[in-house]
């Protein structure tokens, strides 16, 4: 039987816009990870009639719901009592509850008040969800073939608590498993993906084959259906070695998240060193290097040359270059590179400089018009970057600007 999964969200700090709904973005990555299909994201704020009629019309068109907030004693046990009369289900007091609450409390050497103790109140006959990262204990329960599920609201509690503690409810629902395995690519459009790929994608149903644009790069994930993890990833290797014969080094790595996590251990396994000189980046690029565990292995570190006069004075860029051409140009862009791998004493040094707009600059050079080098044992490499074009914002002229960089470094490494 095909389940099909609602996540309702209580909590009016959602529709005010506060807070991001990552709960329904998680829970809905881990539902599709079991093979529940999720149809409906629903958020409410915490008011009991808007609530109540959320979940009669969730019930209505869904028999698994999960609600996520609205647990804590701040809120009056809202989301527990409404949901539990909408299915015509008294609270009952839980002994071993109040039990965990008090230690918890214990614990964390917090003052337990008498309201937490309300939490020890839940759905008859429910099963106990237990909350190892707070104190408001979940619940789930089925009633008329309509399953609930109840969790706290926040991700720290709601997440691993899903994992925990859901997952072995929900699990008696599903068959199967859907996996998928993602390539991340750099250097060519959603648009190109498709164009590449289309024929390939239109023939496939399990695994299917979907690209997804994310801030300068694409995903590509092949997704499987089939009864274990083992047999969908022996379904998913033939069709990535396919896309990878199609795609060549256009593809920067699988399951990964960023091109630093690829560069990083690229460049350790290499035994090569990292350093940065960045103006338009303003430090973006060694950032996101210092942001992956083991950097400390390969970056040396790297100068913010936003001033012509740094750039000049610590990276020796030529001051008559810059007072005739502009900071905005190749070959400083160049100087910049070749200066800070001398300075900083690198294998390899990236640099970038150019208009992260939202104007464009004193020599008239267009917002995205960014050039971006790489000095190496070999020689220097320019590349010029229009990364402009409709209402560009600045700082994403400034993560693809660290993109491109990034992906010079890795094209180098790969070599
Ligand atoms: P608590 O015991 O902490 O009060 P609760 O279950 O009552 O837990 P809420 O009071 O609804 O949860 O929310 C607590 C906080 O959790 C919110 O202020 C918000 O920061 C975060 N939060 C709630 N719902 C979500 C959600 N769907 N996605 C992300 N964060 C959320
Ligand atoms: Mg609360």
């Amino acid at each position: 039987m095909e389940h099909q999964v609602e996540l309702l969200a209580v909590g009016t700090e959602l529709l005010l816009g506060n807070t991001l709904n990552t709960d329904a973005r998680d829970l809905s990555r881990l539902l599709s990870g079991m093979g529940l299909n999720v149809y409906h994201h629903t958020v409410v704020g915490d008011n009991p009639g808007r609530l109540a009629q959320a979940v009669e019309i969730a019930r209505s068109r869904a028999d698994v719901i999960i609600t996520t907030g609205g647990l804590g004693p701040t809120c009056d046990d809202l989301t527990k009592k409404v949901v539990a009369q909408a299915f015509g289900l008294p609270l009952e007091y839980h002994p071993e509850c109040e039990e965990s609450i008090r230690a918890y409390f214990a614990k964390s050497g917090r003052e337990m008040t008498e309201n937490n103790l309300q939490q020890a109140y839940l759905p008859q006959g429910c099963t106990v969800l237990e909350n190892h990262w707070g104190t408001a204990p979940g619940c789930a329960f089925c009633v008329d073939g309509v399953h609930v599920v109840m969790l706290p609201g926040p991700p720290r509690e709601c997440i691993p608590m899903f994992r925990e503690q859901a997952v072995p409810y929900l699990s008696q629902l599903t068959q199967g498993v859907i996996h998928s395995r993602t390539l991340r690519i750099f250097g060519l459009g959603e648009s190109g993906v498709e164009q590449l790929l289309r024929d390939k994608m239109n023939a496939l149903t399990n695994p299917t084959l979907a690209p997804y644009a994310k801030e300068g790069e694409v995903e590509l994930r092949i997704t499987a259906k089939a009864d274990t993890v083992e047999q969908a990833q022996a379904m998913i290797a033939p069709v990535e070695q396919e896309v990878r014969a199609m795609l060549g080094d256009q593809i920067y790595g699988a399951d990964v998240s960023s091109l630093e996590e690829v560069v990083v251990p690229l460049l350790a396994r290499k035994g090569l060193t990292l350093g940065t000189a960045e103006s338009c980046t303003g430090g973006l690029i060694a950032k996101r290097i210092t942001d992956v565990p083991g950097s400390s292995a390969v970056l040396r570190g790297g100068v913010v040359s936003y001033t012509n006069a740094v750039k000049s004075n610590v990276l020796g860029v030529s001051q008559e270059l810059l007072d005739s051409q502009g900071a905005v140009c190749g070959e400083v862009a160049r100087q910049m590179a070749l200066g800070a791998r001398e300075v900083l004493g690198c294998d390899l040094a990236v640099s970038t400089t150019g208009v992260a707009g939202p104007d464009s600059d004193d020599w008239g050079n267009p917002v995205g018009l960014v050039y971006v080098a790489l000095a190496t044992p070999q020689g220097c490499q320019v590349v010029e970057l229009h990364l402009g074009g409709a209402a560009q914002r600045r700082d994403r002229v400034r993560t693809l600007a660290a993109n491109h960089a990034l992906d010079l470094v890795r094209r180098y490494c790969e070599k």
